[in-house]
C-alpha cells in the first residue's frame, strides 16, 4: 500500500474533477483518483469498426455553454453543428407527419393546448432564481407538487399532454411524476428555457465535439499528467488527528488538506467519511436519484434518410425510441441514428436481452426511416443504469421537496470537503456546462480555504 501527500485530492476524474484538477494544478499539489481505467464519466466514446467515433455519452454543446466552447478552444478541439436540415417526424399511431421546428403540427386544440401549457411552465422558470430556486414565493407548494400533477392540470388534452412528456423525457431522462416542478422550473431555467433545453440550431443540442466529449477530457488528463490515478476508486475519506485527511482507494491511500467529490450524488453515497457527514447532507445525497437512460446509435452507409428530406428528428409518444436525431459526424461517410429509451422506457429494457433490445430500437428506426434502417452495418447501445461508478443518468434530480428542504446548504463546503459535479452547479445543471461551474466554484473554495486554514483543523462534521 503506498502513501502519498498532496494538498489536495479530487474524487472523480469526469470532466468536473478534471477542470477541478486543472484550476488548482497551476499552484497547488493535486492528485485526481478515478475509479475506472478510463477518465470521462458520463463522456465515453466507442469506436466502430470503421473508425467512426461516436459519444455514448453526453455529446452535445450549445449556445450560452461558454465554458465549453472556451475548454474545446484550449485544447485545440473543434466543433461542427448537428444536422438540422429537412422535415422533423411526428408518429403518432403508427402515422408519420412531417414538421419543422421544435412543436409538430397537430390537431388545434392539443396544438394550443401544448403551446399554452409550455408558456406557462417557461413563465413560471423565469420567475425562480437559479442560484437561490427555494427562495421563489412559491417555492414550498411548486416543490411539494410533481410536474406530473402540475401537466395534468395545465394541459388538458392528451395528445398535449404526450407531447409534453415526450421533451420531457428528452432533457431529464425521466418522467414527469418522477420530478418535483420546482426542479423541473429550475433546470430549464439553470439551462435559459425548456424551449433552449430542446432545440437543436440555437440549442442545448446544436454542436458536436470532433473527437468526442471523452476526448476532450483525455486531453485534460493528458495535461495534468501523473496526478491522475485510474483504478482507484475511493473508499473512504478519513479525518486524521492532525486534520488532514487519509483518501483510501482500491490500491493505497492518499493524505491530503482537502478534498473534493466530483462524483454523481449517488455514487457519494458509497464513500465512507470518517467522522460521518453531517445527517443532511446524507439525506440531501439521498433525494438526488439519477435519472435513466440507454442511448442507441445505428451505423449505416450513408445518411439515407436526408435524400428524402429529412432531418433524422423524431417525436414518437409511443416509442419505445422517443426521440431520434442524426447523429452523422460532418467529413465522414456513415449515417448514424441516434435515439433515446428515457425514464420508465429504460428502466424496462435495462432487465430485457441485449439482442431483444437492440431489436426493438431498430423496429422504431424501420417504422420512421423505412425497412433500411432495420439493417445497420453496426449498432452499439449503452445502458447508464447499469454502468458502474454512474448508476443512472442524465443527471440526479431533486425529489419533491428537497430543494426548500435543503437546497440552502447543498454547495455548502463540509469542513475539508467541497462538492463539484453537474448537480452542484447553478447554470447548466446536469450538463457539461454546469459540470465545469462546479469545478470552478469547488477550485476557488479550496484555493480560498488552503490560503485561510494552512494547517488548521476543520472538522468533516462541520
Ligand atoms: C447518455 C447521456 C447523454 C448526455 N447528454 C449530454 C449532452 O448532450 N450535453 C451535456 O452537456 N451533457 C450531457 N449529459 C450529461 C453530462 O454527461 C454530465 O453532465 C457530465 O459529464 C457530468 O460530469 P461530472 O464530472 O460531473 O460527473 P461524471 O462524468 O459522472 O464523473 C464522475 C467520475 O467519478 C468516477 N467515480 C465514481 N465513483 C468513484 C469513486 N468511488 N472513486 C473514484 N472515482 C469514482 C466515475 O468513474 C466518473 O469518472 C449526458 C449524459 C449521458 C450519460
Amino acid at each position: 500500500m503506498s502513501l502519498d501527500q498532496v494538498q489536495v485530492a479530487i474524487v472523480g476524474a469526469g470532466i468536473s474533477g478534471l477542470q477541478a484538477a486543472r484550476l488548482l494544478q497551476k499552484k497547488y499539489r493535486v492528485r485526481v483518483l478515478e475509479a475506472r481505467e478510463r477518465v470521462g464519466g458520463r463522456l465515453c466514446n466507442h469506436q466502430f469498426t470503421n473508425g467512426d467515433t461516436v459519444d455514448v455519452g453526453g455529446q452535445w454543446v450549445g449556445p450560452g455553454q461558454d465554458r465549453m466552447y472556451r475548454l474545446i478552444e484550449e485544447l485545440g478541439a473543434s466543433t461542427w453543428p448537428l444536422y438540422d436540415s429537412g422535415d422533423n417526424l411526428l408518429c403518432l399511431n403508427s402515422k408519420l407527419r412531417r414538421y419543422r421546428g421544435t412543436i409538430p403540427r397537430i390537431n388545434p386544440l392539443a396544438l394550443a393546448d401544448l403551446g399554452i401549457a409550455m408558456a406557462r411552465f417557461e413563465a413560471m422558470a423565469k420567475s425562480i432564481d437559479p442560484t437561490a430556486p427555494w427562495e421563489y414565493k412559491k417555492a414550498r407548494q411548486w416543490d411539494a407538487t410533481t410536474l406530473d400533477t402540475w401537466l395534468h392540470k395545465n394541459c388538458r388534452t392528451r395528445l398535449g399532454r404526450e407531447l409534453f412528456e415526450v421533451g420531457i423525457g428528452a432533457v431529464f431522462a425521466g418522467e414527469a411524476k418522477d420530478l418535483s416542478l420546482l426542479h423541473a422550473l429550475f433546470y430549464a431555467r439553470s439551462g435559459h428555457s425548456l424551449e433552449t433545453l430542446l432545440a437543436v440550431t440555437g440549442g442545448a443540442q446544436q454542436d458536436r465535439v470532433h473527437g468526442g466529449t471523452a476526448g476532450l477530457c483525455e486531453r485534460m488528463a493528458a495535461e495534468l499528467g501523473q496526478a491522475v490515478q485510474l483504478n482507484a476508486a475511493v473508499e473512504a475519506v478519513e479525518q486524521l488527528p492532525d486534520g488532514r485527511l487519509r483518501v483510501r482507494h482500491q490500491s493505497g491511500s492518499v493524505v491530503c488538506e482537502r478534498v473534493i467529490v466530483a462524483l454523481p450524488p449517488n455514487q457519494a453515497l458509497r464513500i465512507r467519511f470518517e467522522p460521518e457527514l453531517p445527517a443532511w447532507r446524507d439525506q440531501l445525497l439521498q433525494r438526488m436519484p439519477a435519472g435513466a437512460c440507454i442511448k442507441c446509435i445505428a451505423r449505416y452507409d450513408k445518411p439515407f434518410w436526408r435524400e428524402e428530406g429529412l432531418s433524422g428528428q423524431v417525436a414518437s409518444p409511443a416509442g419505445p425510441v422517443r426521440v431520434t436525431f442524426d447523429n452523422s459526424e460532418a467529413g465522414r461517410e456513415s449515417g448514424l441514428l441516434m435515439g433515446f429509451l428515457e425514464g420508465d422506457v429504460a428502466r424496462y429494457y435495462s432487465n430485457v436481452d441485449p439482442e431483444q433490445r437492440r431489436a426493438a430500437v431498430l423496429d422504431c428506426f424501420a417504422q420512421y426511416f423505412g425497412e433500411r434502417a432495420r439493417q445497420p452495418l453496426e449498432y452499439v447501445d449503452k445502458d447508464w443504469s447499469s454502468e458502474p461508478w454512474t448508476r443512472g443518468c442524465y443527471a440526479a434530480h431533486l425529489a419533491p421537496g428537497t430543494w426548500t428542504s435543503y437546497g440552502p446548504r447543498m454547495r455548502e463546503t463540509n469542513g475539508p470537503v467541497h462538492w463539484a459535479g453537474t448537480e452542484f452547479a447553478t447554470e447548466w445543471f446536469g450538463y457539461m456546462e454546469g459540470a465545469l461551474e462546479a469545478a470552478e466554484r469547488a477550485a476557488d473554495e479550496v484555493a480560498g480555504a488552503l490560503a485561510r486554514t494552512s494547517g488548521r483543523l476543520e472538522l468533516v462534521t462541520a
